[in-house]
């Protein structure tokens, strides 16, 4: 078996940066990634036999671990029956049965093959809608990588520097509107002065992508209450957060009822999948029966399909939340601990499973809070917290996930690694 500096060295002459999703390149933190050759609850075992207890979870869709035994199982059966049909197929119709069930504000809901996928094609469907153009989003949000979303997108972008990406046309990017999130004025400022024109607003309620931040008090409401008197629909993309934060996602948490869904990553299992939703009168413009154009080839894979439904039936099973929460709880409170105990100013925002470390005094409410974090001693702190086998996401804008397999023995060796981190910085 090759070793990872071994893999890295061929990936780099093939595979640009090595990587085929430029943050797994390690540029943030330095160094060079590592290569995973198994992963199971947990953990993830390198291609040098090291045994990680993992933090980043795929970037989000293992809540229940990785290689679920259950999942695994569902897949196996449904590869019984074939790999793919191009026709419409069983497991179609249960998985959307179950996200509306689990999203109520969901009425109809389409598949499609990633996060990127569902955040493209709801704005499409936003836009044919309401016959507007332009979008408002939040910088530090992140909505994948199609051209209007990829403007001040967070983590990915931030990372290299280069927020707006070389190849997004101007005219493009002139149709997105960016402000800062949790900033009620400069939404009101943007509505009043593009009055007829915002289609939409696209948000992450819960920001994952810039690290975790959460919303003050009210400005969920207030996004909705805009939106409402303006005629924009209001997009939640939580391909991140759905059946994560919640059940129902941070909408069922915070008790918002936003127009279109978009969702991904848990939703899959671990295979590829992404979906969006919402209300019916909406989702009614895509074709066959309206003006608005998506399509997919694999869309709705049996497979992926599968790996989807067991690992929702597996949530509705365990309602693992509370405990998920308690977990959260435990490794903010150790950093926390030991940050205070080093004199290091910290955040530590959490809430369930998503939790972040930012080394800054300045409490993280959007973008430019976020910033103020010192990304330099991040990547000291993930680098002595993974020689001692703690992977954390390697960037300083990530969310870190955690899963119903760190319950016990890996959430309490990670609290103590991360709290030695500390302690040696
Ligand atoms: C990951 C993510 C996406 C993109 O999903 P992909 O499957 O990577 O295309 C979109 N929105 C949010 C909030 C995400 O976290």
């Amino acid at each position: 078996m090759s070793s990872s500096s071994d893999l890295f060295a061929r990936a780099l002459q093939l595979i640009p940066g090595g990587v085929n999703s430029p943050v797994r390149a390690f540029r943030s933190v330095g160094g060079t990634p590592f290569f995973t050759k198994e992963a199971r609850g947990a953990t993830l075992i390198t291609a040098d036999g090291r045994e990680l207890i993992d933090f980043v979870g795929t970037w989000g869709p293992a809540i229940h671990g990785h290689n679920h035994p259950r999942i695994k199982a569902a897949i196996a059966a449904a590869l019984e029956h074939g790999t793919s049909f191009g026709t419409p197929n069983p497991y179609e119709v249960e998985m959307a049965e179950l996200i509306v069930r689990f999203v109520p504000s969901i009425k109809k809901v389409r598949m499609c093959n990633s996060g990127t996928e569902a955040t493209m094609s709801a704005i499409r469907l936003a836009r044919g809608f309401t016959k507007r153009d332009k979008i408002i989003k939040f910088s530090g949000c992140y909505h994948g990588h199609s051209d209007s979303l990829l403007i001040k997108a967070g983590s990915g972008a931030l990372t290299h520097g280069n927020p707006d990406s070389a190849g997004v046309p101007v005219a493009f990017a002139q149709e997105t509107v960016v402000l800062p999130y949790n900033d009620v004025p400069a939404l009101t400022a943007a509505f009043a002065a593009n009055p007829g024109k915002i289609a939409c607003v696209i948000v992450e309620p819960y920001c994952g992508n810039v690290g975790f931040i959460m919303p003050d008090a009210g400005y969920l409401a207030q996004l909705r209450a805009a939106c409402t008197a303006n005629g924009a629909l209001l997009i939640f993309d939580e391909v991140m957060t759905g059946f994560r934060i919640a059940k129902g996602g941070v909408q069922e948490r915070e008790n918002i009822v936003p127009d279109l869904t978009c969702l991904g990553k848990i939703i899959g299992g671990g295979l590829p999948v992404g979906a969006f939703g919402g209300r019916a009168d909406v989702m009614d413009y895509l074709a066959p029966l309206g003006p608005v154009y998506q399509a997919g080839t694999l869309s709705g894979n049996p497979l992926a399909m599968a790996a989807g439904i067991a690992s929702l039936r597996l949530l509705e099973e365990l309602n693992p939340y509370a405990r998920l929460d308690q977990l959260g709880r435990q490794l903010s409170a150790a950093v926390l601990a030991a940050a205070k105990a080093k004199g290091l100013p910290a955040q530590v925002p959490q809430c369930g499973s998503m939790f972040s470390i930012f080394f800054t005094a300045t409490p993280v409410r959007d973008y430019a809070t976020a910033l103020t974090g010192d990304a330099k001693l991040f990547a000291r702190f993930f680098h002595a917290c993974l020689a001692q086998g703690v992977y954390l996401a390697p960037s300083a804008y990530e969310a870190g996930f955690i899963s119903t397999a760190h319950e016990g023995a890996a959430i309490d060796r990670a609290c103590e690694v991360l709290a030695n981190g500390i302690k040696g910085l």
